[in-house]
C-alpha cells in the first residue's frame, strides 16, 4: 500500500487519516523531518496556517518537506496546507518570518471569503468525478490566480478551488470533513502512479 503522512502539528489531522485508509493507504503522522522518510506522499491539512508554520519552524519542518516533494513525495494540501504550499500569499503578514512549504504556482488569499461566508457549502464538480462532490469551506483561503502548469479541477462562485500541479493536489475546503473521499483516492492513487 502507498505510505502517506499526515502533517500532525495542528488542525484536521485525525479525518484524513481516516479518509486516507478508506482509501487504501498505509497513513503515519509526521512531525519531525526524519518521519518524511520513505513516504509516497504527505497530506498537509486544514488548521491555521500561521499557527503550523510557527510550529514547523524550530525543527526546520517545511524546508525539509520541500526537499522530500522534490525528490518526489506528492503533497495533498487542503485549505491552510493550501495556503502553506502556494508560492505567493497577498496578505502574508501574518506568516512573515516563518518558512513555509511553496511550490504550488497559485496566489492565495487567506480568509478570503470574508466574515459573511465565512462557512459554507457547496457542491462541486471536479474534473475526473462523475458526480458532485460536496465540499465545506472554513475560513478558506481564495485562490486569486494561477500560474501556467497548474490545472484547475474545481471552481465554486467562479473562483478555483481544486488545483493540481504536477506532484501536488490543494483544495481550498476540507474533503475530510465529509464521508465522500474521492479526493483522498484520487490523491492516493496518483501517488501509486508516481
Ligand atoms: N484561515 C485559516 C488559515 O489562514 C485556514 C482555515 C482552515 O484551514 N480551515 O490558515
Amino acid at each position: 500500500a502507498p505510505r502517506i503522512g499526515v502533517l500532525s502539528l495542528q488542525g484536521a489531522v485525525a479525518e484524513h487519516e481516516r479518509a486516507l485508509r478508506s482509501a487504501g493507504a498505509e497513513v503515519t503522522k509526521v512531525r519531525r523531518p526524519a518521519e518524511l522518510e520513505g513516504l509516497h506522499g504527505l497530506v498537509v491539512p486544514g488548521g491555521e496556517s500561521t499557527t503550523m508554520a510557527r510550529l514547523a519552524s524550530p525543527v526546520n519542518l517545511m524546508p525539509a518537506i520541500r526537499e522530500r516533494h522534490q525528490e518526489g513525495m506528492a503533497l495533498f494540501g487542503t485549505c491552510a496546507g493550501m495556503i502553506l504550499m502556494a508560492n505567493e500569499i497577498t496578505d502574508a503578514e501574518a506568516l512573515e518570518g516563518f518558512d513555509r512549504i511553496t511550490g504550488l504556482d497559485v496566489v492565495v488569499r487567506r480568509n478570503g471569503y470574508g466574515s459573511q461566508l465565512d462557512s459554507f457549502e457547496d457542491n462541486l464538480e471536479v474534473t475526473g468525478l462523475e458526480t458532485p462532490l460536496p465540499a465545506v469551506f472554513i475560513r478558506a483561503p481564495i485562490v486569486e490566480d494561477v500560474r501556467a502548469g497548474v490545472d484547475v479541477l474545481a471552481e465554486a462562485q467562479g473562483r478555483p478551488v481544486a488545483v493540481r500541479q504536477e506532484g501536488m493536489l490543494a483544495a481550498s475546503f476540507h474533503p475530510e470533513l465529509t464521508p465522500d473521499h474521492r479526493l483522498h483516492r484520487y490523491f492516493v492513487d496518483s501517488v501509486v502512479g508516481s
